[in-house]
């Protein structure tokens, strides 16, 4: 039996966890994630906020999977380091968690700019299942939605708040030459976001470099992704612009060390993966660590 703890609990934890699970019943697998709902498909949020497909399709199993495959699920949990040579993730609580294989499948995270007002309520980043359920709420009663971050990304959310009737800000450059056609949208590319101002915790305005005021009632940041890789920093992991580097097995540079998805890297391939390569990698680490595993218990015999 081995300790298997996957850290990340999206497309590529999901993969790996219930590829080990079909292959070996054996293992004791531990998966942490921040979230605290099950496994989803972070790759269909966009739909669901379009409210395309329902919040029950969103998700890759229900809440009994965990209980039912015996997995220990650390939900609404935080890895802050890891502890290599004793072979330790540690959380944000301070407990300590052991392993005989980690799988880091940690992803990615929107790179939030140091802007005054960013934590009022109301101010979201555009990533996760939790904040777009609660973005799409939101969305319902807001007036007007106001999107900061990439310009691809900015217009295609912007063209869905369009279409539920908001009016939409967009703060960012360059400007695509071709925009929809509504008076309701107003793209500032000559202009920097300067504050976040609220009322109380709760999100009124924004301020431009000029000193005018907009008042806006929802505000995301969009894009910008870096690897969520933060909790390596004191490590010897090797890491390239903080994403993982790993080999054609993705094992990191620690044989018992894995990572897989879009925090995982093999060294200069720095392109954007589908979500099906995504899967495929999950996969595949878990059945790099089975096959690793036997062969282990092969030479022990
Ligand atoms: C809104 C949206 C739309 C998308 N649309 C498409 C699309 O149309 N086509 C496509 O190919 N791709 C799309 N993608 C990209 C695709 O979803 C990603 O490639 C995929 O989600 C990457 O999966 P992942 O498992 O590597 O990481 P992520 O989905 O980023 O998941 C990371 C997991 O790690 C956990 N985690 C992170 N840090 C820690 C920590 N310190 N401690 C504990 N847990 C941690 C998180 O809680 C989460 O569970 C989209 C992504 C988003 C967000």
């Amino acid at each position: 039996m081995s300790k298997i703890v996957i850290i990340g609990n999206s497309l590529a934890g999901f993969s790996c966890c219930e590829a080990l699970l079909k292959n070996a019943q054996d293992n004791e697998i531990t998966v942490i994630a921040q979230e605290k709902v099950p496994a989803y498909k972070a790759h269909l949020l966009t739909e669901y906020l379009k409210d395309e497909i329902k919040e029950k399709d969103v998700f890759f199993c229900d809440k009994d999977f965990y209980i039912k495959n015996k997995i220990k699920f650390l939900k609404e949990a935080k890895v802050v380091r890891i502890d290599p040579k004793k072979h330790l993730a540690v959380l944000k609580d301070n407990t300590k968690i052991n392993y005989d294989y980690l799988v880091i499948a940690s992803g990615q995270k929107v790179d939030i700019p140091d802007i005054p007002g960013k934590t009022k309520d109301g101010v979201f980043a555009f990533y996760n299942f939790e904040e777009i359920k609660e973005i799409r709420g939101r969305a319902l009663i807001a007036n007007t939605v106001c999107l900061w971050g990439e310009p691809a990304i900015a217009l295609k959310l912007g063209e869905i708040f369009l279409n539920k009737g908001r009016e939409v800000k967009i703060i960012s450059k360059p400007k695509p030459e071709v925009l929809p056609v509504s008076e309701k949208l107003e793209w500032i590319d000559d202009l920097e976001l300067s504050e976040i101002i609220g009322e109380g915790a709760e999100l009124k305005a924004i301020k431009l470099s000029n000193g005018k005021a907009i008042g806006v009632d929802l505000f995301l940041f969009v894009g910008n992704l870096i690897a969520a890789s933060e909790f390596l920093k004191d490590t010897d992991l090797k890491t390239e612009e903080g994403y993982i580097l790993v080999n054609d097995a993705f094992q990191a540079n620690f044989e018992d060390i894995f990572a897989c998805g879009s925090v995982a890297r093999k060294q200069g391939m720095a392109e954007a993966k589908s979500w099906e390569a995504v899967i495929n990698e999950g996969q595949l680490v878990a059945n790099k660590i089975l096959e690793g595993r036997k062969l282990a218990c092969q030479q022990t015999s």
